[in-house]
């Protein structure tokens, strides 16, 4: 198992370690870390958010442990140096176009989610989240000078029909396998290019007759995952759209520092990374949650090594730790034992071999 390791910044650094520790302590010689500079780490060590080489070491990786990007204030600085680009770049170059984010929520936390006990208590969906097109990758974009001589902002929503068919092909076959019902999420009310999407998913639809498929706008979706999340099975969502909504469903799961990631493409290679961010407000203090981290080194397991007994491993070790009462402070509850980064890792690495 070739695995590339790109910590990247802030408190990706802190819980990428923590997975490294917990995928070395299952997989032993069978697994090859190498480590690479991305995000402004990237821009520190060669001038570009991803350096030629962190490109190539994916490319020629099994699988992409990946961590977090971005530095404060970074959104300001020229676009070809910010920290965020060089993920896009990864996942388009990579052609990872197929984003799973499961929100599940470990019965320990259902006093940590934002929703009451009653409304969360066995929540387990998964967004799917379209990653290589959409308004975050669209042409022409930029600040220019428009007619009236003031600046203006560009950015193009954009999809192709071949772009939404690959995805809703995912999509339907994803809860095939679980609970047969898929909510497309658009805003086929006002943007054409969501229109193509919600008619080419419904036309790709025809071809999975056993799945239930609904509909919804992107506002009434962010509605109804607060009010009623367990109605949803699989949530199928363009770039944009699909990044809102699995921050909020993260917060069903107790913290954004909860919920992992796994990106896919035609083949097995995958990128897995945990949905939040670098977390400057709180990176290099020790406090930061490495569950997120350490679940997408389950789904890396899964997903690009097709070991399923690792996987559930590593997430029945976790479930252990968390009924023991280990909590890091973004998921601390009365009456429970409040564990750093560090502590956290160790704790899931101890329960694995028991
Ligand atoms: P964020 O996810 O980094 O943080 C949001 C909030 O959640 C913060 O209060 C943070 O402390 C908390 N948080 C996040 N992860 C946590 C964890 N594991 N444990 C405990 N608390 C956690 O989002 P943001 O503040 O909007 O962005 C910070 C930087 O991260 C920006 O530069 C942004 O561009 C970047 N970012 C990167 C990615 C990525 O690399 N995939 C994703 C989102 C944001």
């Amino acid at each position: 198992m070739n695995i590339a390791v790109m910590p990247g910044d802030g408190i990706g650094k802190e819980v990428t370690a923590e997975a490294v520790k917990v995928l070395q302590a299952l997989a032993g010689s069978d697994a090859k870390f190498t480590e690479a500079p991305i995000g402004a780490a990237g821009v520190a060590a060669a001038g570009v958010p991803l350096p030629p080489a962190t490109l190539e070491l994916a490319r020629k990786a099994d699988a992409i442990l990946f961590g977090a990007v971005g530095t404060p204030g970074d959104e300001s600085g020229p676009r070809d140096k910010r920290p965020g680009l060089g993920l896009l770049t990864l996942r388009r170059e990579l052609k990872l176009f197929a984003n799973f984010r499961p929100a599940f929520l470990f019965p320990e936390l259902v006093g940590a989610s934002s929703l009451k006990p009653e409304l969360v208590q066995g929540l387990d969906l998964i967004i799917l989240r379209e990653l290589n097109g959409d308004i975050y990758y669209g042409e022409p974009r930029g600040i220019r000078v428009g007619d009236s001589g003031r600046r203006e902002g560009v950015n193009t929503m954009r999809y192709t029909e071949p772009e939404i068919e690959r995805i809703a092909h995912v999509a339907f076959r994803t809860a095939r396998a679980r609970r047969r019902k898929l909510c497309s999420v658009d805003k086929a009310n006002v943007l054409e290019t969501m229109q193509l999407w919600r008619e080419t998913v419904a036309a790709v639809g025809k071809q999975y007759p056993e799945v239930e498929l609904t509909h919804l706008f992107v506002d009434a979706a962010s509605m109804q995952l607060v009010r009623a999340p367990k109605q949803f099975d699989v949530i199928v969502a363009p770039n944009m759209f699909g990044d809102i909504l699995s921050d909020a469903a993260a917060m069903l799961t107790g913290s954004i520092g909860m919920l992992p990631s796994a990106s896919l493409g035609e083949g097995d290679k995958g990128l897995y990374e945990p949905v939040h961010g670098s977390a400057p407000d709180i990176a290099g203090k020790d406090i930061a949650n490495p569950l997120a981290a350490i679940l997408s080194a389950a789904m890396l397991m899964r997903h690009s090594f097709g070991r399923e007994d690792a996987a559930k491993k590593i997430e029945r070790a976790v479930a252990a730790v968390l009924a023991t009462g280990y909590r890091t402070a973004d998921i601390m509850q009365p009456g429970m034992k409040k564990v750093g980064c560090r502590e956290m890792g160790a704790a899931v690495v101890a329960a694995l071999a028991r």
